[in-house]
């Protein structure tokens, strides 16, 4: 049977909420599940699987289509690339004879990425746009209403659960994590928000009921999925913690959701975090700390609490109200440290990460230098921080930040710092974080080449290149090897000495050229006792094998 509804995923990404694969955003979910919910079947297609094949778009006569796009904030991704303006206009062309809708964070603006304004234009190419939640507007436009729809929990909860089967046709199936909404808005709307955020455009914070997240990951987890990111909300840890800018953290319920959602997934892979307000962390230190032991007791480790620092400079913190200085977020740090810095299965628990903004009014070159400052305080003080994102301000109408920043006025100090932190940071911390030896449990290949590159599934993981051509979507152990600044290399383990290919044999660690070639030379060996004879001990003796080639 041919489908009645096309659904286009043009990926988003937002402040609080990641679709670009392997994450596969709500709005896709329940949107889905409003055209089941109408009885009507629905086909999905990425915009990714679009570019390799164009002709997979053929426009379904009398049927409608659903694209869902928008960036407001900017990245860099390896699993897919979000839709541009053009590409999305080119979509909506295309699909010529069918009723065409478009939805998502594209309608606060588009821009080709960070240091540019986000224009809000009209989208050529479509009907429709479905404004407010795409779920509600598309359910309000099916039953003969506007195009415009409030979002409710009580009526899309359901529509989670009936759509949840959308993830099967998703083209990394079953490699893909489900971003998982907890709440929607911020609960720093009621003091304006930070400057150049677009989450107070939702509204005051609404929270998801416990049930409701129970029955969509029972349903997800039924449909095949395995790895969910609690992820679509601002701050996990105020999850229903009540009223009012920084609400002290409940402990109780975020070990109810953790717990609801272990029941629902048994045989979940991964189940990681996002946002954590550091802010919330330094007035609430107690209730904070206990709220992420919870976490720590029912995650997945390898986890990520993303802190949206954006600055250490008080005054561009005090200028564009944001959520905390930087002595806040260094004892957020050291208490995200002390609950998740232990190691299990090899890896940290929970560390934090940092978003650095350039472009924010009130910024000088001074600006620079104090971020520098606190990096280097961190490094000096022995703490873990999983990564640094940098990135330049992508200023959206209705923010403040649209009309007062510094867009352009420091581009060669912004170059400088990110130079910097990449050459005297990310590389010391790398080295941290993930030491020579550490064993990286399935990574799934994404991109294929003599240098192949992948990803554990999970909350901003550690790219891992591996000097092995491999086949997209192959999931297998990595032992790393040695670390660039961004990335690590690894190797598959166990480390099958007399099979490796021989560019690959040097990459075990304390192995010259030279000693790879005589390695080469007199394979297969017969075992370890061989192996050090040419090559000395390793720091990955204990997971070499010597596997005999087969004989063909
Ligand atoms: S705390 Fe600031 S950056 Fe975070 S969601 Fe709220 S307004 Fe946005």
């Amino acid at each position: 049977m041919s489908a009645n509804a096309l659904i286009i995923d043009g990926y988003v990404d937002e402040p609080a909420c990641l679709g670009v694969p392997p994450y596969i955003s709500p709005y896709i979910r329940t949107v889905a599940g409003v055209f089941a919910t109408h009885g009507i079947e629905t086909r999905y297609i990425t915009i990714d699987q679009i570019r390799e094949d164009p002709r997979i778009l053929a426009p379904i006569p009398g049927a409608i289509a659903v694209m869902i796009a928008g960036v407001t904030v900017p990245g860099k991704y390896l699993g897919g690339t979000p839709a541009t303006r053009t590409e999305i206009q080119q979509v909506g062309t295309r699909l010529r004879g069918m009723d065409r809708l478009i939805a998502g964070p594209v309608g606060f603006g588009y821009s080709r990425g960070g240091g540019e304004r986000a224009v809000r234009k009209t989208i050529a190419g479509f009907d429709h746009f479905l404004s407010g939640s795409p779920a509600e507007a598309l359910d309000s436009w099916l039953s003969g209403g506007a195009t415009q729809g409030d979002h409710s929990y009580s009526r899309s909860d359901p529509w989670a659960v009936a759509g949840s089967s959308i993830i099967r046709q998703h083209p990394s199936y079953p490699s893909i994590m489900c971003e998982i909404e907890t709440a929607r808005g911020c609960a720093r709307e009621v003091a304006g928000g930070c400057s150049f955020c677009t989450e107070p455009f939702y509204g005051r914070p609404r929270y998801r009921a416990i049930d409701g997240i129970y029955d969509e990951i029972s349903a997800l987890s039924a449909a095949g999925a395995r790895h969910f990111r609690l992820g679509r909300q601002p701050d996990l840890l105020t999850f229903n913690a009540g009223p009012g800018e920084f609400p002290r953290p409940q402990p109780d319920l975020i070990g109810e959701l953790f717990r609801a959602v272990r029941s629902a997934a048994p045989g979940l892979r991964t189940l990681h975090i996002d946002n954590i307000n550091p802010g919330t962390l330094a007035r609430h230190e107690e209730a904070g700390r206990q709220a992420l032991e919870e976490i720590v007791r029912y995650h997945t480790p390898g986890d990520v609490a993303a802190f949206g620092m954006e600055t250490a400079d008080p005054i561009v913190v005090q200028r564009n109200n944001l959520k905390a200085g930087p002595d806040e977020v260094m004892h957020a740090i050291q208490i995200v440290n002390e609950v998740g810095g232990d190691r299990k299965e090899g890896i940290p628990e929970l560390l934090p990460g940092l978003n650095f903004i350039a472009g924010l009014a009130g910024e000088t070159k001074n600006t620079f230098f104090l971020n520098e400052q606190f990096l280097a305080r961190v490094l000096a003080s022995g703490l873990l921080v999983r990564r640094v994102n940098i990135r330049q301000l992508m200023p959206f109408e209705g923010t403040r930040a649209y009309l007062d920043n510094v867009l352009g006025k420091h581009a060669s100090q912004f170059r400088a710092f990110k130079e910097h932190v990449r050459k005297n940071f990310d590389l010391m911390m790398l080295k941290r974080v993930f030491p020579v030896g550490t064993i990286l449990r399935e990574i799934v290949i994404e991109e294929q080449g003599a240098l192949s590159f992948g990803r554990q599934m999970g909350s901003y993981p550690i790219l891992a290149g591996i000097p092995i051509r491999l086949t997209k979507r192959t999931i297998l152990d990595a032992v790393v090897v040695d670390h660039g600044m961004r990335s690590i290399t690894a190797l598959p383990v166990p480390v099958e000495v007399n099979l490796l290919p021989i560019p690959a044999l040097k990459w075990i660690p304390g192995i010259s050229p030279t000693t790879a070639a005589r390695i080469s030379g007199a394979r297969p060996l017969p075992g370890l006792a061989a192996f050090h004879a040419i090559a000395g001990t390793t720091p990955i003796d204990q997971l070499l094998s010597f596997t005999y080639p087969s004989a063909q």
